[in-house]
């Protein structure tokens, strides 16, 4: 039985273990925990593998995980920096929507049969076709662990794209990654591939190596347009050297990036942010992001410790609403945490977004001017869903009809339209930041 964080310790402290005489005995009395017991979750050894249960605590506001392996023993970690806001968000999940095919059958239990199999509670929002596993850049900090490997052929991502549009129907979006995608030699013809089959947005995660050097490369990329997942960790040469191995990677990413806004290419700029190295770079990184003519959005990733990392303390890992708080405290009140909102897909705790208007250089973050709380939540216990109007010509103010209908209502009984994002006018842009686990 695992004793969570101070179990043992207090049970040490009572003298549970040893003989106690009369006087003993007098003088001992029970004491609590010094974390409270929120719930039991499945995981897996971090160091076997095996599929084991694990405890969810709540101590000192923060979110842990505490499990024991029977080969290999007990573990804990840090799993969100605020426990009130974990249990809060809970009020933002949604029934999942079920996807029009499973790839795989039920036959050993999750996580043996994934595929998407019957068991999975939401279709597949995000499609990550890894086209290879080698890179042109060799990162410490590296969750794919990139080495020469594999490398798929046309036809393997054609079935792969085919497979998706199987399951998802109209799939939204796809990115090919890797290793390295825009190393490999098929990669423009992989993107025709995906646009060829109508999935709207087809992303290129990358480095930006071969953008900011491969002039015939940028040409390609003009014709076919794909949209950037591009990694961008900070400005200091110690963040690159430490996170990437490179401490002068710099000025290649921001020629790619130049290179990208020339041909009016958009970007989401991904920084992985490690504890200890560049969590003091989070809001020149949101002030570069603003005034650059390429990028449209950020995805804050707390570093992921698996595949090729550092040393570090699972206690003290960064987690979601650690990189929200440093927002807020870096941008000079730009963006605070009230305006993020928990992204009820895949569950509220692995994203936190918000959009903002960005015009003439005014950032106005969309939470201070539409109630997104009232139009967005559902609960599980109760699918239902707060209507909403669509957005007037004159900007983007919202009106719930004040009733409550149910979540697949596509056409409420008060005769008004369901959620639709309201229009970006002229030289005005969406902007979103986004602070995810992966
Ligand atoms: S698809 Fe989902 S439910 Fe099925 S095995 Fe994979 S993670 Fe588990
Ligand atoms: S993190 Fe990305 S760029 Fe770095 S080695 Fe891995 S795949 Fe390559
Ligand atoms: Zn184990």
């Amino acid at each position: 039985m695992n004793q969570g964080i101070s179990g043992v310790d207090a049970k040490q402290a009572i003298g549970l273990g040893r003989d106690a005489g009369v006087s003993d005995i007098a003088d001992r009395h029970r004491v609590d925990s010094d974390y409270v017991f929120h719930e039991l979750t499945r995981s897996i050894c971090p160091a076997c593998r095996r599929v084991i249960d694990a405890k969810i605590l709540l101590r000192d506001n923060k979110v842990y995980m505490s499990k024991r392996c029977p080969r290999c023993g007990p573990f804990m970690s840090l799993v969100y920096g605020d426990a009130e806001a974990y249990i809060s968000f809970t009020r933002y999940n949604k029934p999942g929507t079920i996807p029009l095919a499973y790839g795989t059958q039920i036959e050993r239990g999750c996580p043996h049969d994934c595929g998407l199999c019957p068991d999975h509670e939401q279709h597949a929002c995000l499609g990550i076709i890894e086209v290879n596993s080698a890179c042109d850049m060799d990162c410490p900090l590296c969750f794919a662990d990139a080495e020469p490997g594999f490398s798929l052929t046309l036809e393997e991502v054609e079935q792969m794209l085919d497979d998706y549009v199987r399951t998802e129907g109209r799939p939204e979006v796809v990115q090919f990654s890797g290793g390295e995608p825009t190393i490999h030699p098929r990669i423009i013809d992989f993107v025709r591939a995906a646009q060829a089959r109508d999935i709207r947005f087809v992303m290129l995660n990358t480095n930006g190596k071969r953008i900011a050097r491969d002039d015939r490369f940028l040409q390609q990329l003009n014709d076919v347009r794909p949209a950037f997942y591009f990694q961008f960790d900070g400005f200091e040469r110690e963040t690159y050297r430490i996170l990437r191995g490179e401490p002068d990677i710099l000025e290649e990413k921001l020629r790619a990036l130049d290179r990208l806004a020339q041909i009016g290419l958009n970007v989401t700029i991904v920084p992985a942010i490690e504890r200890g190295v560049n969590e003091h770079e989070i809001g020149r990184i949101v002030e570069f992001a603003i005034e650059h003519p390429a990028i449209r959005g950020i995805t804050f990733q707390p570093a992921f410790h698996a595949g090729r990392h550092m040393p570090h303390d699972p206690m003290r890992r960064m987690t979601i609403p650690d990189i929200v708080r440093l927002i807020e405290e870096q941008t000079g009140g730009k963006f605070v945490a009230s305006d993020f909102v928990p992204v009820p897909c895949c569950f509220p705790t692995c994203n936190s977004v918000t959009y903002a208007f960005v015009e003439n250089g005014r950032v106005t973050p969309l939470p201070r001017i539409i109630n997104v709380n009232d139009s967005t939540i559902t609960s599980t216990t109760s699918p239902i869903a707060l209507c909403r109007t669509s957005a007037t010509k004159s900007g983007p103010h919202w009106k719930a009809c004040g009733r409550r209908h149910r979540w697949q209502d596509r056409k409420p009984p008060c005769g008004k339209s369901q959620f639709r994002a309201p229009r970006a006018r002229s030289r005005t842009t969406w902007q979103s930041i986004t602070s995810q686990r992966t």
